[in-house]
């Protein structure tokens, strides 16, 4: 037998069927074990002298989900629609077989069960896990534009009802074997393995038929289908509400999901999986699933095995890390790094400063015990890894010292002499700094090759990027050993070259700049704002300039024109900027006054002066050409950083754009937007509107010379 699964019956006639994709540390839904399952089910099914089976896997895993390499391959094969269908539909027909084959099978649980891996168990008729609080469950295909093709829609609702199933799937929740005991997703739990398998064949031997539930006469959906009950038709509508609501219908899988079980659960069996197989088709065919699964799952997994890694330097984990500034981002440094395990030296101008640095990781970490999901004495050792100091000798051990001083060359300049007359020959300072050019802050240090740019985001314990960026002087070092202490914490990493803003602040700005242009030509703020999020951006670009300081924003302004003297080009948010900050003295959301007012205890709200300070234009454009705009600046200014060698990689470009500032993910990322709308097409769109508002949306040579991005 193919040794994709390995086979064995035993004497009392249970086949146990061990799962084991060779050469992957984990099993995934390939089509070799497709067909080795089929191969098992047949012999199950066929040996007279087989009573039921037990399928479990090799692997620290159950199975993580499908091949999704596998899938950008069937995308990008462009294949015809019969042969999509049938690939569409080949794992549903397989775990129908199984569940129809006359014979009982078990899942033996015995750890992550993901996606399709997950919608295997549901087609056994017997489910067992092995309790273990970091294996994850659950259907989380939505996330990345597509449905649980493999019956999951169908199963899942079956099994435990409508109403507990949809959420898990609409949003891909991940929840552990015990959780998914009290949902009813599995049957039992096993203490360890040796308890999983003599739970699972006990099943079979007391007589565990081989028939579904579902399969048997008479059966109904537990809580009632469609919308036979009032409670029900409520759950859809206000379900499919507030996904469209939720996702500015951008996304198609959510809707299509709630379609599936709904419709799915007025048929019988065979027929729902037939629908469920024609809704995982168009999805398969769209390109938003195309988009995420490449940039969140391919370009992602690349990222975080660090493709950009100069070749041939020794990895060399970081034991002991400097931060400078217990402000609200070293705080978090340091904090993500002591929950990694390594020690922090957490420096400030004083000790209760550095101190109170450290409290805010206290604060997350209690909130994390409080939540049940970190024990006590774990976050006690976290915390014991923060070594708040004002001492600059405290720095000599650190491999690694990232500041996250105020942004102010002078003080940046003051603190990488401080540090680096104290640290080993070896180590390596980042600054992570938002706006200042790296190769400049370097002219400060005494090894410009040792020194790079690390540009986390904010919150640090929250945002999954970190900028990695090469000065001018920048040596592959300390290139790679900023890489491997992002793969050490955790976090997905893009590299970019040095330049004001970097990639991501430069590109965001242009969004936040494209927004107040807006406003400064009479568009309607509520306008701007709920086109943004319609969009699928998090915040519209006002909130956002409220959010950052207009403060800090006249700052940067003032700072870029003088750094660019005469090379510095107008643009219309400039006015905006600064009649906020001088005249009308509303510097943000920290200022309690901006583009939005900050009631006592109420909900922020447009601030009503915007309305006699930029006069309503008599016609206002239409919502998706104010998107459009919004969108289109954010491609144009990616492409102009891979013109410029700012951006080396599409891959960093796009997962940049989605992890650093949330741009809108069913796109693919800045450049697949690009891709997505066409390359003549978005080229046309960019001249016109260049013609109406600007030169800032004439498209770069660079965008003009390729017929398409990848
Ligand atoms: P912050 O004002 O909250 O913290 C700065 C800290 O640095 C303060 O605790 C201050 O006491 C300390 N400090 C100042 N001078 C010092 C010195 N000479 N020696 C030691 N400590 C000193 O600022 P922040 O928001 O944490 O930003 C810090 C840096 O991170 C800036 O360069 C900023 O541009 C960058 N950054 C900020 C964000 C953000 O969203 N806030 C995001 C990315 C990057």
């Amino acid at each position: 037998m193919n040794e994709t699964i390995r086979y064995s019956v035993d004497a009392e006639g249970v086949a146990l069927l061990v799962l084991d994709v060779p050469g992957r540390p984990m099993n995934l839904l390939t089509p070799d074990l497709l067909t080795a399952l089929e191969a098992c089910v047949d012999r199950v099914a066929r040996d007279a002298a087989v009573r039921g089976a037990v399928v479990t896997s090799a692997k620290a895993g159950f199975v993580a989900g499908a091949d999704l390499k596998e899938l950008v391959n069937v995308f990008d094969a462009r294949l015809g629609r019969e042969e999509l269908s049938r690939y569409a539909r080949s794992f549903s027909k397989a775990f129908r077989r199984l569940e129809t084959c006359g014979k009982p099978f078990v899942a033996a649980i015995n750890g992550t069960a993901l996606g399709g891996g997950l919608e295997l168990c549901l087609a056994c008729h017997h489910r067992v896990a092995l309790d273990d609080p970091k294996a994850k469950l659950g259907l989380p295909e939505v996330r990345l534009g597509l449905l649980p093709g493999a019956g999951g829609t169908q199963r899942l609702p079956r099994l435990i009802g409508i109403e507990k199933a949809l959420p898990l799937m609409v949003e891909g929740t991940h929840f552990s074997p015990s959780r998914a005991l009290e949902l009813g997703v599995v049957d039992e739990l096993a203490a360890d393995a040796a308890e999983l398998k003599a739970k699972c064949r006990h099943w079979i031997l007391a007589g565990g038929e081989g028939l579904q539930p579902w399969d048997r006469k008479g059966y109904e959906l537990p809580g009632g289908a469609g919308a036979s009950r009032p409670a029900l038709a409520q759950t859809f509508m206000v379900g499919t509400a507030l996904v469209a609501r939720k996702t500015g219908r951008n996304y198609p899988a959510p809707v299509a999901i709630l379609s599936c079980v709904y419709e799915g659960g007025l048929l019988p069996m065979d027929a729902a999986l037939e629908l469920e197989g024609q809704y995982f088709m168009e999805l398969l065919t769209s390109r938003v699933a195309r988009n995420m699964v490449r940039t969140l799952f391919i370009d992602k997994s690349a990222a975080d095995k660090l493709v950009r890694r100069p070749k041939g330097i020794e990895k060399r984990p970081v034991v002991q890390l400097g931060v400078l500034g217990a402000g609200n981002m070293g705080a978090g440094i340091a904090h993500v790094a002591a929950l990694a395990g390594i020690d922090v030296v957490l420096l400030d101008t004083s000790l209760e400063a550095a101190q109170q640095g450290r409290a805010r990781s206290r604060g997350l970490l209690d909130a994390q015990v409080h939540r049940g999901r970190l024990r006590s004495e774990v976050a006690d050792a976290v915390l014991e890894r923060i070594r708040p100091t004002a001492t600059w000798a405290d720095l000599a051990d650190c491999e690694l010292v990232i500041e996250a001083v105020f942004e102010d060359s002078a003080v940046k300049a003051d603190v990488t002499r401080r540090a680096e007359a104290v640290l080993g020959p070896g180590a390596i300072f980042a600054s992570n700094t938002s706006t200042l050019p790296i190769s400049g802050l370097a002219e400060a240090s005494s090894r410009p090759q040792r020194f790079i740019g690390m540009h986390f985001f904010s919150p640090v314990e929250r945002m999954p990027l970190v900028e990695v960026i090469a000065g001018a002087r920048t040596g592959d070092e300390a290139l790679a050993q900023a890489l491997d202490f992002v793969q050490q914490i955790g976090k997905t990493p893009i590299v970019v070259n040095d330049n004001r803003g970097f990639y991501t602040s430069r590109v965001f700005g242009a969004y936040v700049k494209e927004g107040l242009a807006m406003l400064a030509e009479g568009v309607a703020p509520a306008l701007i704002e709920n086109a943004a999020q319609m969009a699928g951006l998090p915040v519209g670009p006002l909130a956002v300039s409220d959010e950052l300081g207009i403060d800090l924003q006249y700052r940067i302004l003032e700072e870029t024109r003088r750094g660019l003297g005469s090379a510095y080009r107008q643009h219309p948010a400039d006015e905006v900027i600064r009649r906020f900050h001088d005249g009308l003295q509303r510097h943000g959301k920290r200022a309690g006054a901006g583009f939005y007012e900050y009631p006592d205890g109420g909900r922020k709200r447009l601030w009503p002066g915007l309305a006699a300070e930029f006069p309503r234009a008599a016609e206002q454009p239409a919502v998706e050409a104010v998107q459009e705009r919004l969108l289109y600046i954010q491609s144009l200014e990616t492409a102009r950083c891979m013109e410029e060698g700012v951006l080396t990689d599409p891959a960093d470009a796009d997962l940049g754009s989605i992890l650093g500032w949330g741009f809108p993910a069913w796109s693919g990322g800045t450049l697949s937007l690009i891709d997505t709308t066409g390359t003549t097409r978005f080229l046309a769109a960019c001249e016109a509107l260049a013609t109406l508002h600007g030169e800032r949306f004439r498209p770069p040579e660079w965008l003009k010379d390729r017929d398409r991005i990848r």
